[in-house]
C-alpha cells in the first residue's frame, strides 16, 4: 500500500495574469503546506496582489490552476467563486462593517451557525486577538491596530483552509507593526492557520513567515526559509533585495573566487570565470588605517570611506577601495564611532566562504 502525501493547503501551477500589455504575473509555481506561513515578498509592482487576487477568486487568471485544500478552484473551465473557496483575507484598508458592532463583525461570516455556537466561536476569537471587551462597540471606536485584531478575528471566525494576508499592518506605525507582527505570529501559531501574507517589508517577511517566497517582475526567484534565502540567495535580485549586499566581481578559478578583498570559497560551486560574489556587510571587518598595535593592521586592502548609513540598531560605512576598487557598504564594528567620510580605512574579509553568481544571471 503506498501512502498518499497530504494536499498542499494551496497550489498554483503556471499561473498567468496580464492587464494588456502588463504580465503582472507571468507564470508562478508555488505550494503551502497546511499550517504553514508563506511572506510573498517583493517590490512594488511585482505582481503579489495580483497573485493573491487569483488565489482568492477575485481575480481570473489567464493561464495555469489554483488548489485550496486539494480541490481545484480554478483552471481551464473550472471556476469556484470567492466565497465558496474557503479563504479568509485580511487587507491593508480594514474593511470592516462601520454600522455593526465588532462581535458582529467578527460573526458576520459564521450568520449561519447557531446562535451559541457563533456567540462562543465569536467570543473565543474576540479572546484570542486581546478584544473581549471591545465586543459591543463599534469599530470606529477602535484604534487602528485594535480594527485590524478584529479584520484577523473576523478572516478567521469560519476556519478558512487559508488565510490571505495583503499588507495588513502597512498602513500602522513601526511600532504598532512590530507588536502586531508578534500577535499575528501568536495567533497563526494557536490556530495552526494556514496562511499566506503579502509584503514588501523584508523584516516582516523573515520574522514572521516559516518560508519566503521571494517575487520579482510576476516571478517567484527563490523560495525558502528565511535563513537559507538570506544565506544562500539564489539569484543576485534575492541577494540585494533581501538584506544588504555588495556584489563584488570576481573571477572564479576551482571554486575559489579572487576579488579585491583577496580569495574566498564560493559554496555552492559554480564553474570557472567572471562572478558577482556576495559580500554582505558583516562579512568584511573594517578598521581605520592607523589601527596600530589593535591587531588587525597589516591585514585588508586600504580605502577611503565615502559614505555612511545609520538604520538604528547598525551602522553601515561605504568604502571604496584603492586603485579604481570597488564600492562596498562594510559594518561600522567597534571602530566606528571614530570613523567618518573621507577617513582611511582598511577592509578584511572575515568569512572564508560564500555565494557567487555568474555575471549573466544578474539581469
Ligand atoms: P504593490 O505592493 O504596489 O501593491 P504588487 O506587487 O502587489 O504591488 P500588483 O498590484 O499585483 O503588484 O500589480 C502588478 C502589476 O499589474 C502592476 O504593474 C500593476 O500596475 C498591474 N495591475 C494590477 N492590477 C491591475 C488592474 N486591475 N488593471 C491594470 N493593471 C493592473
Amino acid at each position: 500500500m503506498t501512502m498518499k502525501a497530504p494536499s498542499p493547503a494551496v497550489r498554483i501551477a503556471a499561473l498567468r495574469k496580464a492587464f494588456g500589455p502588463v504580465v503582472a504575473v507571468a507564470g508562478v509555481d508555488l505550494s503551502i503546506d497546511p499550517g504553514e506561513t508563506l511572506a510573498l515578498l517583493g517590490p512594488s509592482g511585482c505582481g503579489k496582489t495580483t497573485l493573491l487576487r487569483a488565489i482568492a477568486g477575485l481575480e481570473r487568471p489567464d493561464a495555469g490552476t489554483v488548489e485550496i485544500g486539494g480541490r481545484v478552484v480554478d483552471a481551464s473551465g473550472v471556476f469556484v467563486p470567492p466565497e465558496r473557496r474557503r479563504v479568509g483575507m485580511v487587507f491593508q484598508d480594514i474593511a470592516l462593517f462601520p454600522h455593526l458592532s465588532v462581535a458582529e463583525n467578527v460573526g458576520y461570516g459564521i450568520g449561519r451557525e447557531r446562535r451559541e455556537v457563533r456567540e462562543a466561536r465569536v467570543a473565543e476569537l474576540l479572546e484570542l486577538v486581546g478584544l473581549a471587551d471591545a465586543a459591543r462597540v463599534r469599530p470606529h471606536e477602535l484604534s487602528g491596530g485594535m480594527q485590524q485584531r478584529v479584520a484577523l478575528a473576523r478572516a478567521l471566525a469560519p476556519r478558512p483552509d487559508v488565510l490571505l494576508l495583503d499588507e495588513p499592518f502597512a498602513n500602522l506605525d513601526l511600532s504598532l507593526r512590530t507588536q502586531l507582527r508578534g500577535e499575528l505570529r501568536r495567533v497563526l501559531d494557536v490556530t495552526g492557520a494556514t496562511a499566506l501574507f503579502v509584503t514588501h517589508d523584508q523584516a516582516e517577511a523573515l520574522t514572521l513567515a516559516d518560508r519566503v517566497a521571494v517575487m520579482r517582475r510576476g516571478r517567484i526567484d527563490q523560495v525558502g526559509p528565511p535563513e537559507r534565502i538570506y544565506a544562500e540567495p539564489e539569484t543576485p535580485f534575492v541577494a540585494t533585495f533581501v538584506g544588504v549586499a555588495n556584489l563584488l566581481p570576481g573571477t572564479v578559478v576551482g571554486g575559489e573566487a579572487r576579488t579585491a578583498l583577496g580569495r574566498v570559497r564560493i559554496r555552492p560551486p559554480i564553474a570557472d570565470g567572471h562572478a558577482l560574489v556576495v559580500v554582505r556587510p558583516e562579512h568584511a571587518d573594517l578598521v581605520p588605517d592607523d589601527a596600530g598595535a589593535e591587531g588587525v593592521i597589516g591585514r585588508g586592502q586600504r580605502g577611503t570611506v565615502v559614505g555612511r548609513r545609520f538604520a538604528g540598531s547598525e551602522l553601515l560605512f561605504e568604502v571604496t577601495l584603492d586603485g579604481d576598487g570597488p564600492r562596498l557598504w562594510v559594518e561600522a564594528g567597534p571602530h566606528g564611532r571614530r570613523m567618518g567620510l573621507g577617513d582611511r580605512v582598511r577592509v578584511a574579509l572575515r568569512v572564508d566562504e560564500t555565494v557567487a553568481f555568474r555575471p549573466r544571471s544578474a539581469a
